[in-house]
């Protein structure tokens, strides 16, 4: 099994709700976002994407997240804008643009600091 990852990384505001402590407060995070694939299966040319087909899609989510204030966005009106819900979210819409018979997106990871992540595995 082949697996691939890329690393980006957003900032973003949020709070949670239903919560107590500091995140219950609007503060905001340097997020660091690791997106992994696997694959059994290279093509012709000894890989299995283009990195830079990755990149694509996994940018262009966190285009849609990064100097927002996450709270006000569709897919967190009605679930917080956890590490752990912004991991799943990310997930999913990756599995929708890139999983096929031959890759699947195995799981994101979302570091909220340096010490302190989540990962969803789909
Ligand atoms: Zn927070």
């Amino acid at each position: 099994m082949y697996e691939l990852k890329v690393i980006t990384s957003f900032c973003a505001a949020h709070q949670l709700k239903n919560f107590r402590g500091a995140c219950e407060n609007l503060h905001g995070h340097n997020w660091k976002i690791e997106v992994c694939v696997v694959s059994d299966t290279l093509n012709e040319a000894g890989i299995v994407v283009d990195f830079g087909v990755l990149k694509k899609y996994v940018n262009a989510i966190v285009g849609s997240l990064d100097h927002k204030y996450l709270n006000n966005l569709d897919p967190f009106k009605n679930q917080n804008p956890s590490s752990e819900n912004i991991a799943r979210y990310m997930a999913e819409q990756l599995a929708i643009e890139l999983n096929s018979p031959t890759l699947k997106v195995t799981r994101v990871t979302a570091w909220e600091s340096e010490s302190v992540c989540a990962t969803y595995y789909p």
